[in-house]
């Protein structure tokens, strides 16, 4: 495996950063998750364009001029002979002397990760998941804001963890209003008397790469959507739900709470809102 490291291809066991960099000393720093299907990336420019988003709002500078990532992240899968693969993008504020200030770290780290797509199994797509609401609520816009893809990731953590010990597949996370936000990696849809609804950015979320494809996808069908703060009740009332993020695409859920959504099958829209992206995947590969 080769991994990218600042500047060069490195043999995996020869990708080492410093115990220093603070990005393992206080989590400053930002990542991209992307997905390749035979060697083509998924939303290549949403996603470059999210990273430096996430790069402007903690001020930092990534060294790797943006008209230089494309051939770099083409190169880190044909270095990798991969042909689906998943690619993590990883920038934190470098190595730096103990403390908060980013002036002590004068050159951030880079590293991109490329290996080979690790399907989800696929009985998950046709029986749907389990999720809980947890108990941790997703951190406020005003004092982290999630659409800062950062490597901060306690609070998604410990939302996963809470769920992972209830024995669900995944957390919802409400926010200070009691409202719903998100999952821990992905953004969360609701249908109910044939609207598409899904929480909107003020509510406090990642506003998910595949979030957007998939609210286009469902215009194109004709399908009313709507993009509003929602308590937890909506889920009980909803005929369907789904997931989305780069890597799942649109995943169905069973249940909430241990009470099924709809008929907890996958329901009419989130199967043809799948087949409909898996039919247009081209249109949104580079
Ligand atoms: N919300 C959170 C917190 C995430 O971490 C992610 C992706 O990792 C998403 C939503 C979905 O984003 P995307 O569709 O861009 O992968």
């Amino acid at each position: 495996m080769w991994i990218f490291l600042n500047d060069r291809f490195v043999k995996r066991e020869d990708a080492l950063i410093s115990v220093f960099d603070h990005g393992f000393l206080y989590g400053d720093g930002i990542y991209e998750t992307l997905r390749a299907y035979d060697g083509r990336i998924f939303m290549l420019t949403q996603h470059l364009a999210r990273l430096q988003r996430s790069a402007r709002l903690i001020g930092l500078d990534i060294p790797i001029p943006e008209k230089d990532w494309p051939s770099l992240l083409g190169d880190a899968i044909a270095r990798n002979t991969l042909h689906d693969a998943y690619l993590r993008i990883t920038v934190s504020r470098g190595t730096g002397e103990i403390g908060l200030d980013p002036g002590l770290c004068p050159k951030p780290t880079v590293v991109v990760i490329a290996k080979p797509f690790q399907a989800y199994p696929p009985h998950l797509f046709t029986q749907g998941v389990s999720l809980i609401t947890t108990s941790v609520h997703r951190n406020l816009a005003t004092a982290l804001s999630p659409q800062i893809k950062s490597l901060n990731f306690l609070n998604n953590i410990l939302a996963k963890q809470e769920a992972t010990k209830a024995g669900a597949f995944d957390g919802i996370m409400l926010n200070a209003e009691g409202r719903l936000t998100e999952c821990t990696t992905s953004n969360i849809f609701f249908v109910q008397h044939g609207a598409l609804c899904t929480p909107s950015v003020a509510c406090g979320i990642l506003d998910g790469i595949t979030r957007e494809v998939v609210l286009t996808l469902a215009r194109e069908q004709g399908l009313k959507t709507e993009e509003s703060a929602y308590t937890p009740e909506a889920l009980r009332q909803a005929e369907e739900c789904f997931l989305t993020n780069t890597t799942m695409e649109i995943m169905p859920v069973r249940d909430v709470d241990q009470h099924l959504v709809g008929s907890g099958n996958p329901g009419p829209v989130t199967l043809s809102l799948h087949k409909q992206f898996r039919a247009i995947l081209d249109r949104f590969l580079s």
